[in-house]
C-alpha cells in the first residue's frame, strides 16, 4: 500500500511511525512533515491546502490511500475534492467530506445535530447579529454564572470565553458578534456551563460500523496546575483512571452509537476519526465537542497503545469494512510530555539547534521522540514551531510511565526548552 498522509505535527509523526511498523507499507509520503518523519517515510514539499497538487502527486506516486491528520483540510473539502474528480476518484480518503467537517468547524451545526440525534450535551442557544437582545435575555434569564460563549467557526483553540460576570458576558457576546474573532464569531453560541472532569474519546468510523480507540486525557494550559494560557496541548495520559469500563459503556451507548447512527441517517460522508470531547459530569457523559481528526498530543498516547495493525485499520475504515478488523490495545499506561518554545503560546523563537535527539529513528530508551514543530538547517535538527517534540513512554503505571518521559526530556535540549513537569500528576 502507498500512503499519502497530510501534515507535518507531533499527529502525523505518530501516524507515520505506527503507519511504517507495518509490513504491508509500500512507501509512505508525509506532506509536508516534520524533521522526525523522516525516518518514517519520504516528505514532500506539498501544502496539504492546495488540492489540484495533491491530486498531481496522488496519480505520479500510485497513491492508494490518503490519510489526514489537521482539520484544515478536511474543513476546505479534500475529502469531495477527490470525490469529485474523476481520475482519483477511486483513491479513498481517511476523513469526512466537507459537510461532515461542519460537525467540528461549526459549533451551532454541531449542536443541532447533537439535539437530533439525542446525544447528551449542554443546553445553548444561538446568536447572530439579528438576536442580540434575546442572547443577552438568554444570558440573564436561562443560564447561570459562569456564562460560555463560543464563537461558532473555528477559531485555533481561542474562540471560547467562559465569565464569571453577567454584563461582562453580554458585552464580550456583542463584542464577538462585532468581529472580535473575524466571521468566526458573527455566529456565537451560549452554552449552560457543565462542571465535571474532561477525557477525550476516539473513534474510527467508516459511517457504518465503528471501533472506539484507547481514551485519553490532554492537559491544555501552558501552567503547573493548569494555570496560564491555553496551548495547543502539553501533554496527555490514556488509559484515563475515571474512565471505568462503566463509564466508557455509557459512553459508547449514549454518545457514540447515536452519533454514529446520526451520520449513517443523515447521509453524511464519514470514514474517519472522531474526537469527542466530553465532560464526566458525576458518572454521565456530556459532549463538549467533535472534532473531525484525531487530535494533538492524544494520538501520541493513543497510537502506541494499539498493538494491531494501522493500515489494516485504515483500510476498514476507508473501504467500509471496519466490522471485519480487530482493534487491539495494551493495557498498559501511555503518557505523552509535550516540550515546548521559550515563549510559547505567545511568539517565540525558531531555529534552534536541538541536541541529544535518537539517532535514525525516533526510539530513545524506554520513550517513542515524537517531533511536533521541528525542521532542518544545515543537515541539523532545528526548532521549528511552538511545541516541538512530544515524548511518549509506556509504562504500568501513569507514574512509570510519566517518570520515563521526563528521564527522556533530560536528555534532549535546546535553548529555551520547557515542559510542564506535572502531566498525569492529578490522575495519581
Ligand atoms: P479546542 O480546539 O481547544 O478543543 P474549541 O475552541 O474547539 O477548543 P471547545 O472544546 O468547545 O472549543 O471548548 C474549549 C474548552 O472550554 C473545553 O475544553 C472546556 O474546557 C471548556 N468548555 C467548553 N464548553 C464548556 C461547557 N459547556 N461547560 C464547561 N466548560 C466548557
Amino acid at each position: 500500500v502507498n500512503i499519502l498522509l497530510l501534515g507535518g505535527g507531533g499527529r502525523e509523526h505518530a501516524f507515520a511511525w505506527k503507519i511504517a511498523q507495518s509490513p504491508r507499507l509500500e512507501k509512505l509520503y508525509i506532506a509536508p512533515g516534520n524533521a522526525g518523519t523522516r525516518a518514517c517515510g519520504m516528505n514532500v514539499d506539498l501544502d496539504p491546502s492546495n488540492f489540484p497538487a495533491l491530486k498531481q502527486f496522488v496519480l505520479n506516486n500510485y497513491i492508494n490511500l490518503v490519510v489526514v491528520g489537521p482539520e484544515q483540510p478536511l474543513v476546505d473539502g479534500v475529502k469531495d475534492y477527490f470525490l469529485n474528480d474523476p481520475e482519483i476518484r477511486h483513491i479513498p480518503v481517511v476523513g469526512p467530506s466537507q459537510e461532515a467537517a461542519r460537525l467540528e468547524g461549526s459549533k451551532e451545526y454541531a449542536k443541532a445535530f447533537m439535539a437530533r440525534h439525542g446525544v447528551p450535551t449542554a443546553a445553548y442557544f444561538t446568536v447572530t447579529a439579528s438576536n442580540v437582545e434575546e442572547g443577552c435575555e438568554f444570558l440573564a434569564s436561562k443560564v447561570k454564572a459562569p456564562y460560555v460563549l463560543k464563537a461558532d467557526g473555528l477559531a485555533a483553540g481561542k474562540g471560547v470565553l467562559i465569565i464569571d460576570d453577567l454584563a461582562e458576558a453580554q458585552a464580550e457576546l456583542r463584542a464577538m458578534l462585532d468581529g472580535k474573532f473575524g466571521s468566526a464569531s458573527k455566529k456565537v453560541v451560549i452554552e449552560e456551563f457543565l462542571s465535571g472532569i474532561e477525557v477525550s474519546v476516539f473513534v474510527a468510523t467508516d459511517g457504518n460500523s465503528y471501533k472506539i480507540l484507547p481514551e485519553a486525557k490532554d492537559y491544555k494550559r501552558i501552567g503547573e496546575g493548569d494555570t496560564g494560557l491555553n496551548t495547543g496541548g502539553m501533554g496527555a495520559v490514556s488509559p484515563v483512571p475515571f474512565a471505568t469500563p462503566e463509564f466508557m459503556e455509557k459512553v459508547r451507548a449514549r454518545i457514540v452509537e447515536p452519533t454514529v447512527r446520526g451520520i449513517r441517517e443523515e447521509g453524511l460522508d464519514y470514514t474517519g476519526f472522531i474526537f469527542i470531547g466530553l465532560m464526566n459530569c458525576g458518572g454521565d457523559p456530556m459532549v463538549i465537542e467533535y472534532n473531525v481528526r484525531m487530535g494533538d498530543p492524544e494520538t501520541e498516547v493513543v497510537l502506541p497503545r494499539i498493538t494491531s495493525d494501522m493500515i489494516d485499520l485504515l483500510e476498514g475504515i476507508a473501504h467500509k469494512t471496519l466490522h471485519e478488523k480487530t482493534l487491539e490495545v495494551t493495557p498498559r499506561t501511555a503518557a505523552t510530555v509535550v516540550c515546548v518554545s521559550e515563549g510559547y503560546p505567545g511568539s517565540y523563537p525558531k531555529g534552534l539547534p536541538i541536541s541529544g535527539l535518537p539517532a535514525g529513528g525516533n526510539v530513545m530508551g524506554n520513550s517513542i521522540v515524537f517531533h511536533a514543530g521541528t525542521g532542518l538547517k544545515d543537515g541539523l535538527t532545528v526548532t521549528a514551531g511552538g511545541r516541538v517534540l512530544a515524548v511518549t513512554s509506556l509504562g504500568d503505571s501513569i507514574r512509570a510511565a510519566t517518570d520515563r518521559s521526563y528521564e527522556t526530556i533530560a536528555k534532549i535540549d535546546y535553548e529555551g526548552k520547557y515542559c510542564r513537569r506535572d502531566i498525569g500528576r492529578d490522575l495519581l
